[in-house]
């Protein structure tokens, strides 16, 4: 320990501030105590580590922690040393859930987690600094096994009192709620840190480099090797407002496509793959590395773009690429009819110089000139040519200049027939800016349209909700009817999809308490399935409350955009993509239920297959 270790900053007074901030309503009062604390309680040496607790959704230093709720929930059981078995154990694995004893934290992890802590932890602090308190956090990122965890995790208890560990729990799960922007803290430290961030996402770097607010910082450029903020789109909700808002530019509507926004940065051999959150994706160069080498033509360079899945035999982009699905790409290589394949549709850096400040059409000149477009692999996104040159005939176009609004509208209507996620709009006139959103941009996406008819899907379980829904069952768990030979009632129920929005609190409410009596909780220790209900293993879908059985159960018409999903969670063959309750139909009786069958023929007519 060094010899100023007396004087360095303690973790509990960061805790005062950030329970002060919390209570005070105003955010300029807000603002003004975090400045305080940074004049007056944290030293220049401890910005970082100061900073790094208060925005920890910006700190890229340290990996993930792989401690979502329910894994912190089990290793600090194990920490404090109690039986799995033990009332609070089961409050913390079970703390979304309302009950009679759950009291009114009941949906709020660290507020659960506070009060068993307060039972168990002393009042007093154990005067943790915030520089040791970083150096744990770094050694729980870094360790590999739940063992390791909830040892640091003791370690941890062992040195703080309940309020502190509380904030701990809290800065684990990555969201304080101080109820103050990232913007206003990076403006109370200095002036130039959001920019300086914006253009690094290096919070380290600009917390060494701002340390005094009177000095200005010169303006900083991109570079080769830092990811940069990406430019964001404005939503507008119809073709005409996106028109107004763009009125007398030159504009060019593109495909909003549905991957994983990667920033290409290639410095000679050197390859970065960095995604919205900063981090860097190895795992793209083993199957995109040599594609790359051979068709970006200059040394250096950093390209802006979507990463998606191409599926060679269909000859398309696999049907949504999720993530999982490009990992799993990334994984098989060539060997699946499934590839990566990265979308350019902007270029930020050529050479040596950054060209973010040159307008959107110079940069699509440059994507040409830099990018040899590869089939299904490599692609460029510009009106004239890259992609739009690689479709088959009678596909619609990728992107277009647009003229006019109708322009827009047939664009936007082909995409939406295509199932595509929407569409951008881009001012050709307009510069790359890090981290904007303030319309240069902007994203049209469809309105929930009905599947072609009402799905009328039986409510077979419930999720408690956090925050203002805490404790009570705010989403459901809804199923499809397994066929049942005619006039007769069906026997059973295939989970189908998660849905919670649609209704307003009071219907919502209504549904809830009708079916309350009949909630079988799905807790912890016990598992208990119901026979009438099939579901797959996968615990993303697992309810926390079955409907004891489906003549107790209310039926409920949903709408979707009218993209189905093959479901890998669900036990349906598709589920829907941002499924909307439309309204409950208390006057149909539970074995109407729409059947699995019947969906397979809805989805295979709108698709066209
Ligand atoms: P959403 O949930 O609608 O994707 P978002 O918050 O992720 O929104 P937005 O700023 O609203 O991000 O939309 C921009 C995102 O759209 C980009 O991050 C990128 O991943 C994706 N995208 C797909 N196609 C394009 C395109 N042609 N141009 C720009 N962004 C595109």
């Amino acid at each position: 320990m060094g010899d100023n270790t007396d004087t360095d900053t303690k973790f509990s007074v960061m805790c005062s501030l950030f329970t002060w901030m919390q209570k005070t309503k105003t955010s300029t009062k807000k603002r003004s105590k975090f400045r305080k604390f940074i004049d007056t309680y944290c030293k220049p040496c401890d910005y970082f580590s100061a900073i790094r607790l208060i925005l920890p959704g910006l700190d890229r230093e340290r990996g993930s922690y792989g401690l979502k709720e329910s894994v912190l929930a089990t290793c600090l059981v194990d920490a404090l040393g109690m039986s799995r078995e033990s009332e609070d154990a089961l409050r913390l694995f079970n703390w979304r859930k309302a009950g009679p004893r759950a009291g009114v934290n009941a949906g709020n992890f660290a507020l659960v987690a506070a009060e068993v802590l307060q039972r168990r932890q002393g009042m007093s602090s154990g005067g943790l600094t915030i520089k040791e308190l970083n150096e744990l956090l770094d050694r729980l990122a870094s360790s590999e096994n739940r063992a390791e965890k909830t040892s640091i995790l003791s370690d941890l208890i062992k040195k703080t009192n309940a309020q502190e560990m509380k904030w701990i729990v809290i800065i684990i799960l990555k969201d304080l709620k101080l109820g103050v922007s990232e913007k206003s803290i990076f403006h109370e430290f200095h002036p130039d840190a959001e920019d300086l961030f914006n253009v690094t996402c290096d919070l380290k770097l600009v917390c060494e480099k701002l340390r005094d607010r009177n000095q200005r910082h010169k303006r900083q450029d991109i570079e080769v090797g830092k990811p940069v903020r990406p430019q964001l789109a404005m939503r507008v909700g119809n073709a005409n407002t996106a028109w107004k808002k763009l009125h007398g530019k030159e504009v060019v509507v593109e495909c909003k496509f549905d991957g994983d926004r990667i920033q290409i940065h290639k410095n000679g051999k050197e390859i970065h793959f960095f995604s919205r959150n900063f981090l860097d994706h190895p795992e793209y160069a083993h199957s995109m590395l040599d594609v790359i080498m051979q068709n970006i033509l200059v040394d250096r360079c950093i390209l802006d773009g979507e990463m998606l899945v191409w599926d060679t035999s269909m000859n398309c982009f696999a049907e949504f690429g999720s993530n999982q699905e490009i990992a799993k790409a990334a994984k098989e290589g060539l060997d699946s009819d499934r590839q990566l394949c990265y979308v350019a549709f902007d270029i930020l850096y050529v050479g040596d110089t950054s060209v973010i400040h040159q307008v959107l059409k110079e940069r699509q000149e440059l994507l040409r000139k830099v990018v040899k477009p590869i089939k299904g692999r490599l692609e460029i996104l510009v009106p004239n040519g890259g992609l739009n040159d690689h479709r088959t005939s009678g596909e619609p176009r990728w992107s277009l200049i647009a003229y006019n609004v109708d322009d827009v509208e047939r664009f936007f209507k082909e995409t939406i027939e295509n199932r595509d996620e929407g569409i951008v709009l881009k001012d050709l006139g307009s510069k790359w800016e890090p981290s904007d959103r303030s319309g240069k941009w902007l994203k049209l996406k469809p309105d929930y349209v009905r599947a072609g008819s009402d799905l009328d899907v039986l409510i077979i379980g419930g999720y408690y909700g956090s925050g203002r829904r805490g404790g009570e069952v705010a989403q459901f768990l809804v199923g499809l009817a397994e066929h049942s030979p005619s006039n007769t009632y069906p026997k059973r129920f295939i989970s189908f999809c998660r849905v919670g929005t649609g209704l307003s609190d009071e219907e919502l409410d209504s549904v809830v308490t009708k079916l309350k009596p009949y909630f079988r909780q799905n807790e912890y220790p016990k598992k208990a399935l119901p026979s009438f209900y099939q579901v797959t293993n996968n615990s993303k879908e697992r309810p926390d409350v079955w409907i004891e059985s489906p003549e107790k159960s209310i039926i409920l018409s949903i709408t979707s955009d009218i993209r189905t999903i093959r479901s890998e969670v669900f036990a349906a063959p598709y589920s829907l993509r941002f499924p909307r309750i439309d309204r409950v139909r208390y006057d149909k009786p539970w074995h109407e239920c729409l059947d699995v069958q019947s969906f397979v023929e809805l989805v295979h007519s709108n698709n066209g297959t």
